[in-house]
């Protein structure tokens, strides 16, 4: 349990964060809230050379609405997005992942950047990301670069990112007309990783046509993934309850969970129905204007 030796540095601003990735390549980890890579550290699982601290980097924790996006600072800590009446009343399925996240000692440090650069497929921002249609906003040498959430877990526990680029930023499309989502999670005890969740986003038109969704799954893939099939599926036909059992049914077949101490593969796959049922159900309710 005691971490391979390491080099360890503060940062004090992007510029010598990208300064010190460029310089030190892949032996070098950004450390943010450290909750993911320190245990992963003492377990030796990594054991990177050189350790930058960003939590000396001023200006990259915020929330806040602009240009008809939801721009979240990279070491926004979870606390700070469970706490925040914008995303709790204007994303409540931002509000809902967050708020399940570990345990509230742990969501005092973990950061939203750090959930998503991570890219475990068992951390709840990934799915619900995808669902949200977000954006990734990387730093490196030449500047910003915006990576499609779609384009952002290439392989497993991968990311998008170059080794000389830092997260510093998160957005995502702010809701429109009979737009609702929601994020579902199921648990062995408060504090555990998913044993599955289901993330969904969609909107309606006036006669309750759906007219655009997505899904995110968690831990039930190799990589954060969508469940494509059950949006198509969706996509220009009427709610109705059977509509939503058999999206809910095809979410299933789309996902491709593993037998483990958190249950067999069969019984992940069945919560996945059970699940995105819920949250279809849930993201309808919010887009005919309902609060639940
Ligand atoms: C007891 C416990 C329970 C947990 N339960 C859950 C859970 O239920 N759901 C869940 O989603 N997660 C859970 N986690 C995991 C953890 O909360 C998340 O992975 C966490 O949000 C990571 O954020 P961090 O800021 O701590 O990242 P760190 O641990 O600092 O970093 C994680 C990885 O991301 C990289 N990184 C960090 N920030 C950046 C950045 N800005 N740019 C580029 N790379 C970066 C690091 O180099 C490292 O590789 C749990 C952790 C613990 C310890």
């Amino acid at each position: 349990m005691i971490p391979a030796s390491f080099e360890y540095v503060v940062a004090h601003s992007l510029d010598e964060t990208v300064g010190l990735l460029a310089k030190h390549g892949s032996d070098a980890k950004i450390l943010s809230g450290g909750m993911s890579l320190i245990p992963a550290m003492k377990l030796r699982l990594a054991q990177p050379a050189f350790i930058i601290d960003v939590n000396g980097v001023s200006g990259l924790a915020y929330i806040r609405e602009e240009h008809g996006e939801l721009r979240i600072g990279a070491m926004t800590r979870e606390s700070a997005l469970e706490r925040s009446s914008l995303v709790k009343h204007g994303y409540p399925i931002l509000f809902e992942t967050a708020r399940v996240i570990a345990d509230p000692l742990v969501r005092n440090r973990a950061t939203i950047g750090g959930n998503l650069a991570h890219a475990d497929p068992a951390n709840d921002h990934p799915a619900t990301m995808l669902a949200l249609g977000a954006t990734i906003v990387a730093h490196g040498p030449n500047g910003d670069r915006l990576i499609p959430i779609d384009e952002f877990f290439p392989s497993f526990f991968a990311s998008a990112l170059e080794p000389d680029e830092i997260l510093t930023e998160i957005r995502i499309p702010a809701p429109g007309v009979r737009n609702g989502g929601a994020y579902i999670k199921f648990e062995r005890k408060v504090g555990d990783y998913a044993i599955a969740a289901v993330a969904v986003n969609l909107t309606l038109d006036a006669h309750d046509t759906c007219i655009a969704a997505r899904i995110g799954l968690t831990n039930v893939t190799d990589v954060p993934a969508r469940a494509t099939r059950a949006e198509a599926f969706l996509v220009g036909r009427r709610i109705t309850d059977q509509a939503i059992a058999d999206a809910s049914r095809l979410a299933a077949h789309e996902s491709d969970p593993k037998s483990d101490l958190r249950g067999s593969a069969e019984y992940k796959r069945d919560l996945v129905r059970v699940l995105a049922g819920r949250a279809i159900g849930r993201a309808v309710s919010r887009a005919r204007g309902g609060s639940h």
